[in-house]
């Protein structure tokens, strides 16, 4: 088994420090770290630096020497292994580059499938890049379709755990507050994803990122809600075969798939045992509680930008919401403002898309 010589974009975020845990894991004779960047120039990303011997050319803060320092990592000769974990659509120009590269390109950021998932995989195609899925439930897509050609899709049913507020009126969720939306019941992640798990945007991003990976339209992606959070996504083939795929809880496994693939090793991470599985239970989202999931599907059916003023809308409530500026009821209002007032073009450069998401980031900040 070849060293895999791992780059991690967002080294200091959830992902982030997951990834090297996994690549402690791995030890030398599988893995080592030779790039690192975070959005800041943490103690913990020095730590990090120190930990893995990195001359400071090969670790970069965002924040003090800009995205650029991100893309000369992201396709540095010595790396064969990019992750990008960076929060948001920040890291799509790196990840570009690292697809134009050839390297194997880890995505934990879906955000940047949903910008501009036409470009990401026209550069895979281009640059023989291999696109892996850190996304839980597009890491199951991806283990339940090991062998089978896309073509034999009849549909992909991602899971969604329901988030926090899953069984609370509609007028108690429009004025949830930010600790309630913070407080996922099953997965421990960074700040942006949790709110996105508490109004399903997560899943309508996943749809569209579903739709990227795995070449399918969105009306072959359904969502289901399974609140134990163990069945990760389940694949539905042509003959009427359900596959699924089960594990605990734990962005680890993931992690360590798409690192490795094809290749299998044994991590000492936990695992889940038949037997400590009780009441898997299952139902469809509420579409009149959480629109989200609806204004998702509606932005790739229009195609072109929509996406990523979906996306970019989104983000910028997010944060507006985190700060206290608006209210949990006021974030798929945002996007739906943006969606509806941004006029869309086609997405097939990324000046165009980086254009687009300005004008949605824009209409966030002047109207909420
Ligand atoms: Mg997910």
């Amino acid at each position: 088994m070849a060293v895999r010589k791992i780059v991690v974009l967002g080294s200091t975020g959830s992902i982030g420090t997951q990834t090297l845990d996994i690549i402690e894991r791995l030890g030398q004779e599988r893995a080592s770290v030779v790039g690192l960047v975070a959005w800041r120039d943490s103690e913990l990303l020095k730590e990090q630096a120190r930990r893995w011997g990195l001359p400071s050319e090969r670790v970069v803060s965002v924040e003090r020497e800009g995205s650029e320092a991100m893309t000369r990592l992201a396709v540095l000769d010595e790396a064969d292994t990019v992750v990008m974990a960076v929060a948001g659509a920040a890291g799509l120009a790196a990840t570009l580059a690292a697809c134009k590269a050839g390297k194997r390109v880890c995505i934990a950021t879906k955000e940047v499938l949903v910008a501009a998932g036409e470009l990401v995989t026209q550069a895979a195609k281009d640059g023989g890049a291999a696109l892996l899925p850190i996304d839980s439930e597009h890491s199951a897509l991806f283990q339940c379709l090991a062998g089978y050609d896309y073509s034999l899709i009849d549909k992909l049913h991602i899971t969604a755990s329901g988030g926090p507020f899953r069984t609370w009126e509609k007028e108690r969720i429009a004025s949830a507050t930010v600790d309630e939306a913070l407080n996922h019941p099953t997965w421990r992640m960074g700040g942006k994803i949790t709110i996105d798990s508490a109004t399903l945007m997560n899943k309508g991003l996943e749809i569209i990122e579903a739709c990227w990976l795995y070449g399918v339209g969105e009306d072959k992606v359904e969502v289901v809600v399974h609140p134990q959070s163990i069945i990760h996504s389940f694949v539905e083939l042509r003959d009427g075969a359900l596959l699924a795929q089960l594990g605990l809880p734990d962005m680890r496994l993931p992690i360590q798939i798409a690192l490795l693939h094809p290749e299998k090793v044994d991590t000492g991470i936990p695992r889940l045992s038949p037997t400590q599985m009780r009441d898997l239970t299952f139902e469809a989202p509420d579409h009149e509680r959480f629109p989200a999931i609806t204004l998702a599907r509606q932005a790739f059916r229009t195609g072109g930008t929509a996406p990523a003023i979906l996306n970019a809308a989104n983000e910028a409530a997010v944060g507006a919401f985190l700060e206290g500026k608006l209210r949990f009821g006021q974030l798929a209002t945002a996007v739906e403002g943006a969606l509806g007032s941004i006029p869309v073009t086609d997405a097939d450069t990324l000046e165009k898309i980086t254009l687009a998401d300005a004008s949605a980031r824009r209409f966030v900040r002047e109207h909420f």
